[in-house]
Formats: C-alpha cells, structure tokens, sequence
C-alpha cells in the first residue's frame, strides 16, 4: 500500500492543471517574465480574496516579513516583538532589518503568541509587533492592537482565516506562497497585504531597487519581485483556496471523530468555520513524540513537526543570549507536537488509516 503522504501537492496540482499549462504559453508567448499583467491580476484578486486594499508580490514570505518590517520603520536601533514559537524565518526577516527580536512564549491552548507576554516585552523600542497565524488559526487582534505599536501579521500559514467573522486586522501582514502553503505556488512567492496607501508603495519600492519609474531609484531597495509563472499558478489556485479551505476543515472535523479518546493523544482545540487548517497539529503525551512518529512512518503514515526546535534554541538566535527555561510553553510544546498528514484532497480512507495506526502505536 502507498504511504499516506504528509501533503499531496499532486492532487491539487492536477485539479489546476490545464488553466496553469495555459497560463504558461501566454507568458510564455509574450516573453512577459518579470512583472507583467498576471502579477497585477493575482495582486487585484489576493487583495480582494483577503478583504485588504492593497497587496503587493514579492519573491518569497521571508521577503514580504522583512519589507513589510522595514515600511514599519524597524531597523537597527529597535525592536520587534514575536513569538519563540514559530518558523525561523519571523525572526531571520527582523534580524535582516538591523533591529533586536523580542521573543515571548507561546499560550498553551493554541500555541499562538501569548499577548500577556508580548504586553511585557513591548517597551519605547518597539517598531512592531509580529503575531503568527500558527497552523491556519488567526491570533486574536485585540489583545495586541492595544498594545500601542503597529501590527505586523505572519500571515505565512493561514490565508482566509477569520476570527468571529475578521480578517486581517493589523497595520500590514505578509504571507507566503511556499509550495505547501494553503496557497502554494510552484517555486518560491509571497505577498505583502495592508489597508495603508503609504506601507504598499513603500513595500512596491523596496521589492523593486526602490524605484517605481524605470531608472529612478527613489530609496535602496532589493529584487524581491513576485515571479510571473508563479502569478500564474496562484490566479489558477487561488480560484479553489476557498473551497480547498473548506475540505481542510473536513478533514479536521473528520480527525476529531476518528482520534477521539485515543490516549496520550490530546487534540486541537476544536475552532469554528474560520480556522483553515494548514496543519493539523495534535500533542503526543508520555510518549516519545519521535518515536512515535517514526513508527507511523513504519506503517506508511507521513507526518511532520511544526516546529521540533523553538526559535531561541537556534544556533544562529544563541547571541540573544536565552536559556532553554525561557520560554517553557514553546519548550515544552516542542517535543510534542506532531502535524498529521493534512490537505485538502485527503480521503476519509487516508484519515482512517492515520488514525489506525496511532491507535495500535498508542492505544
Ligand atoms: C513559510 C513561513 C514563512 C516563510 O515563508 P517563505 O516563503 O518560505 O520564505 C514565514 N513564517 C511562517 C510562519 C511560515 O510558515
């Protein structure tokens, strides 16, 4: 029997394929590489599909961070405040800006920033403040709007999420369209969404040598620009993001059957329509969670872990001087946490396997 993959990007792949081939012989036929009408399109129609004004392509969520960040102002000199727990590149976009990451832990419900924490961090340094949208569930806005400084979302894993019928609710927010994203492209993309006139002109001249006009470099910039090709598989894909979303909820509601009372196991927390699933992340208790996982593997079930090493136990974050007891929620959230196969073409056979085999590792 084939493996239960941890994502099938080939599934969703064939579903868009025909509109993608086409779209690639017209910018092909055109020789329109860089820029072009695509890349306006898909930043017309991401900008509506995120209820945002403005949304300008960049080359890849790492660089939509970091222009974001700098069109805030951070630099050397301030701080950003963002959680220990989520993928390095949060704090790598805010170290390449000169200014100093401000970890704070996680909250034990959803692992998301804990806006207690952030409200001790922030002080007259602060540029921004970095919530991350974890596993496709949105941060709750009000705890970090009331902080003061502007808001920059991470907006990397949960393209549509809602909370109590919001969107996105800070000052800009960036995303990536890494292949497995809920959004994927075919290669590396990104975005940069906000309601702000100003911050999108500024991130428009930071992705292309800061010049808007040919051969007018207003400010120093960078070559971050969103590819063409890539325009054109995400116009195809995001027509389905709505729907695909819907099938990840599914499939979630449908793992919440399935690992019911399982032990050792605890669930996510169960969420509303507005949640988009990007990972389905369960704990493992009292248990070595790789061993479990590996012996998952040995019965054809792929999973992840989303992610095994927080972000000040990095070798490359060690200057920022913490210890392994600093930030014990997303410590101990680490050795954990273990992200289930999860996407949207996941068949109820495939979830009845994935659950089969946890019970006879666990049960
Ligand atoms: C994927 C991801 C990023 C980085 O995006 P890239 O496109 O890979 O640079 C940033 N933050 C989070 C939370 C992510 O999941």
């Amino acid at each position: 029997m084939v493996d239960v993959p941890f994502v099938d990007l080939a599934a969703a792949h064939a579903e868009v394929e025909e509109e993608v081939l086409a779209g690639f012989r017209r910018v092909l036929a055109a020789t329109a590489f860089v820029q072009g009408p695509d890349v306006d399109a898909f930043e017309r129609e991401y900008a509506a599909f995120a209820g945002a004004a403005h949304c300008v392509g960049v080359a890849n969520g790492t660089d939509a961070l970091e222009l974001a960040l700098r069109a805030l102002g951070a630099g050397p000199g301030s701080e950003v405040v963002l959680p220990a727990n989520t993928f390095v590149a949060t704090a790598e976009a805010v170290v390449r800006t000169g200014a100093r990451p401000v970890l704070v832990d996680a909250e034990p419900e959803h692992l998301l920033m804990d806006p207690a924490a952030a409200a001790k961090a922030v002080g007259p340094a602060t540029a921004a403040i970095v919530p991350v949208h974890l596993y496709g569930r949105l941060a709750p806005a009000a705890p970090f709007l009331e902080l003061g400084p502007p808001v920059l979302e991470d907006a990397a894993q949960s393209q549509g999420a809602r909370i109590a019928g919001e969107g996105l609710f800070g000052a800009i927010a960036a995303t990536s369209f890494y292949p497995g994203k809920n959004l994927g492209a075919y290669g590396d993309a990104g975005a940069v969404v906000t309601g702000s006139a100003e911050l999108a002109r500024t991130v428009r001249l930071l992705r292309d040598h800061g010049s808007e006009r040919k051969y007018r470099h207003e400010i120093i910039g960078f070559n971050s620009r969103l590819d063409t090709l890539q325009a054109v598989v995400l116009r195809a894909k995001l027509r389905r993001l709505a729907a695909w979303n819907g099938l990840r909820r599914a499939a979630a509601a449908r793992y919440a059957e399935l690992l019911d009372g399982v032990p050792g196991l605890t669930l996510p927390a169960p969420a509303g329509e507005e949640h988009v699933w990007h990972l389905y992340v369960v704990r493992v208790t009292g248990r070595d969670r790789d061993e479990v996982a590996g012996r998952l593997a040995g019965l054809g079930v792929r999973c992840g872990v989303h992610y095994p090493v927080p972000v000040h136990m990095q070798p490359a974050f060690r200057y920022l001087g913490h210890g392994p007891g600093d930030f014990p929620v997303a410590a101990a959230a680490a050795g954990e946490i273990l992200s289930l196969p999860m996407f949207p073409q996941i068949t109820a056979a495939q979830q009845e396997r994935v659950a089969a085999a946890l019970r006879k590792i666990l049960g």
